[in-house]
């Protein structure tokens, strides 16, 4: 194929966001007979979508070839617009509070199939006369245990004749799998690392995250300390505060000592109540008080994440699981 059908082809892909190869009108007819015979392009039909009350967040619900759905979300807050996007039809880490752990693991997705979420936000957004400038992945499933999948997809999003998004405004969220951390180091990954911590005490974190058992938390936490000595990356601790679980002042304390001396930011998110998991959100004022010992006593910066989208089930999952 030549490079001008090869860029035309991109260009169709990824600045025009075509649904299909029919719409690719100004490429020769052998090119598209090669195209529609060595390719398939992931369409994802929306099978649902819904706004949340607030108008800051829309969730679609997407159905893959096999017949399999999967999230991808559309949030705007405090001025950015962010996709959320899923790397695995359900998810291998039964996190309990999780409605898409609640669900179990079908399968991995493809890069395209990754993508293809992205290229969705797109044109969505495309119509508008906006563009995607940051993609989260923290939608359905573990990202590091798809590992080579979710690369080759960041791969495609970062290419200049891709989306052409800034590695650093990708940012992969793992729930703690320590041979993929380890990796990212190793090479090098420029996306934004994330790691799901929950609770301080290994006891703690084996009672909300199964994952833990494989990966205890002073493995996972000298994981993280190789992590960032390597690449020189800060991590964003992820926290799902839960009312009398893992929010107390002792808490805080706890997630400092072990936060202590490495370049970290910790996220603190109410958590989104599932019908699988008997356990309330925090109350506001009892995470800013989590929020501000981070502050004043270790020096941790920190975020309490509003509960956008609550009404639509925003959280990953929710809307998979509630329309079958
Ligand atoms: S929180 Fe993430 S890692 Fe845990 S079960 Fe849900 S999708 Fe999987």
């Amino acid at each position: 194929m030549s490079q001008v059908h090869t860029a035309r082809i991109w260009r169709y892909l990824y600045w025009e966001c075509v649904a299909s190869i029919e719409a690719m009108g100004q490429l020769p007819v052998k090119v598209l007979t090669r195209l529609r015979a060595e390719t398939t392009l992931d369409e994802l039909p929306i099978a649902l979508e819904t706004d949340s009350n607030d108008g800051f967040t829309r969730k679609y619900l997407l159905s893959l070839s096999d017949a399999n759905r999967i999230e991808t979300v559309l949030m705007r807050f405090t001025g950015r617009v962010t996709a959320c996007i899923s790397s695995q039809v359900g998810c291998a880490m039964g996190c309990v509070f999780c409605a898409t752990g609640q669900m179990g693991y079908t399968r991995h997705l493809t890069a395209g199939e990754i993508v293809a979420q992205a290229v969705h936000v797109q044109r969505v957004l495309r119509a508008q006369g906006q563009r995607l400038r940051n993609v989260v992945l923290m939608g359905m499933g573990e990202p590091l245990h798809n590992y080579d999948a979710v690369m080759k997809a960041v791969d495609i999003l970062t290419d200049g004749n891709g989306l052409s998004l800034g590695a650093e405004h990708i940012t992969l969220s793992t729930v703690g799998v320590v041979p993929g951390i380890l990796r990212m180091a190793q090479e090098k990954k420029s996306v934004r690392l994330a790691v799901s911590l929950h609770a301080a005490t290994q006891a703690g974190r084996a009672a909300l995250v199964p994952a833990a058992r494989k990966w205890p938390l002073d493995e996972l936490m000298a994981a993280c300390r190789t992590y960032s000595e390597i690449t020189g990356r800060r991590i964003f601790y992820e926290w799902t505060l839960i009312e009398g679980k893992n929010d107390t002042e002792q808490d805080a304390r706890d997630v400092g000592n072990i936060l202590r001396g490495l370049p970290a930011q910790v996220n603190l998110i109410p958590l989104n109540p599932t019908t699988g998991y008997v356990g309330a959100p925090t109350r506001n004022d009892a995470a800013r008080r989590f929020q501000k010992i981070l502050t004043d006593e270790f020096s941790i910066p920190s975020t309490v994440r509003q509960r956008r989208g609550i009404d639509i089930a925003a959280g990953c999952g929710q809307l998979a699981i509630t329309v079958k």
